[in-house]
């Protein structure tokens, strides 16, 4: 009952945090940040490490120069403020992984910490930590955000049913369950016909999940007419929108990440960047396209201050719904994704997975396809289904994009074929390049 309680405050309260105004959001996040820093300072020896090191007082933090994933996990014993070690927390989350029980706690300084690995598709593997009351505030903002009907969706008879399909029921997640909301767990490393039955038997109100996933369960014969359809874990393309809207109801975004919850949808079905609980600074790329450095303002038992992402953002001022905090136009894709191809002067340009999406959407009859760079010159296209006109489309397309981005295309070999299924769940990601040029940090 507490623990309900708790979440409807933080909910209440995240409506307070919905800002109208760019500059009460700003003073908002330099509040809060003057309580964190040195909150943080204090207890995580490595951030504070890291300020001396930079020879910087707390007040110049947008100053600090930014870590990586790979630098949070080299660091994470001293990182986290519960005194735990890495080794120990991937014991636990693997075992957890395995056992699909997902229960564990560690013991933190303050009390019990719970566990989770991200689902990273290539590189470093995350973990994130958190304790109770962070699991709680995370709870209220993804309700205030996420129910079609705030706040009169409380108070429904019956109840909202909210069906969520994740790769691990992560005790993150469960702590969402109250007598006023039911929540259902689906574990989708099942089969799916058996989760596709499970999920048409349950009829949710609001639906949650991989967009892949979802569009999978919809071809497996899901039955369901939720009120909203909500996108998390891996980047919403805008064939997999038409086809779940088509098939389920309409369908919004979240965007989150091991280093929290980064992105919210809006009233009016568009993606705003979580700006009243995270603050982010950006590095330009060219072509209006940013990278994120974010610092996170509350989350304490992992703290993340001044973490570059690897992720791509496109973004845009304003929106139709009036909130000061700023919309995502795109989530390109992952910096590591982005194709390297010579330009007709031979020079190694970037082109950002979307753009490829983009030329892939245009192919008729394609159900699913991969574009994957594994050479300098070399493109990679598993198609599904692969026919002549699919082969011949996709070729096409791409070529066209391609040389509208000004790429040499007459160098490049573009193999085709059939794509075969990934395993159950993998991360899917259409674009990637698995090439990596022999100079480090090529487009750092
Ligand atoms: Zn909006």
């Amino acid at each position: 009952m507490f623990e309900a309680l708790s979440v409807l405050y933080h909910a209440l309260q995240e409506s307070r945090l919905m800002f109208r105004e760019r500059a009460a959001l700003e003073q908002h996040q330099h509040k809060v940040l003057a309580q964190q820093l040195p909150w943080v300072a204090v207890h995580s020896p490595a951030t504070a490490e890291r300020f001396r090191r930079a020879g910087l007082p707390l007040s110049r933090w947008r100053e600090l120069p930014p870590t990586s994933k790979a630098e949070m996990m080299a660091d994470f014993d001293t990182l986290n403020t519960e005194g735990l070690h890495l080794a120990d927390v991937l014991r636990v989350a693997r075992q957890a992984e395995s056992t699909r029980n997902f229960s564990p706690t560690l013991s933190g300084k303050r009390g019990p910490v719970a566990v989770g690995l991200s689902t990273g598709t290539s590189g470093t593997q995350g973990v994130f930590v958190t304790m109770a009351a962070e699991r709680l505030a995370w709870a209220g903002v993804v309700l205030r955000h996420l129910l079609p009907d705030w706040p009169a969706g409380l108070l429904r008879t019956p109840p909202h049913r909210i069906a969520f399909l994740l790769r691990a029921d992560n005790s993150l997640y469960r702590s969402v369950g109250s007598r006023r909301l039911h929540f259902h767990f689906l574990d989708i490393l099942r089969p799916l016909p058996e989760l596709a039955a499970e999920l048409s038997a349950y009829q949710p109100t609001l639906l949650v999940g991989p967009p892949s996933v979802l569009r999978s369960l919809l071809e497996a014969g899901a039955s369901a007419q939720p009120e909203r359809v909500v996108s998390v874990a891996e980047v919403l393309e805008p064939d997999d929108e038409a086809a779940l809207r088509a098939g389920f109801g309409p369908v919004v975004q979240v965007y989150q990440a091991t280093e929290g919850l980064l992105g919210l949808p809006c009233p009016h079905g568009k993606l705003h960047l979580n700006e009243a609980h995270v603050h982010f600074d950006f590095e330009p790329l060219g072509g209006g396209y940013v990278r994120p450095i974010v610092t996170d303002l509350r989350r304490r038992t992992q703290p993340i201050i001044r973490h570059r992402l690897d992720d791509v953002l496109l973004l845009a001022q304003g929106c139709t719904c009036g909130l000061a905090a700023r919309r995502i136009v795109s989530l390109a894709g992952r910096q590591d994704d982005a194709l390297l191809l010579p330009n007709l002067q031979g020079n190694e340009i970037t082109i950002w997975p979307d753009f490829l999406r983009g030329a892939m959407s245009q192919v008729v009859g394609l159900r699913e396809y991969r574009v994957e760079q594994t050479g300098p010159r070399e493109l990679r296209l598993p198609l599904e289904p692969l026919t002549l006109d699919t082969l011949q489309a996709a070729q096409e397309q791409v070529r066209v994009a391609l040389s509208r981005q000004k790429v040499r295309i007459d160098e490049l070999t573009l193999l085709v074929g059939p794509l075969l299924p990934a395993p159950a769940g993998v991360k899917q990601r259409r674009v990637s390049r698995s090439y990596k040029p022999k100079r480090s940090q090529a487009d750092a």
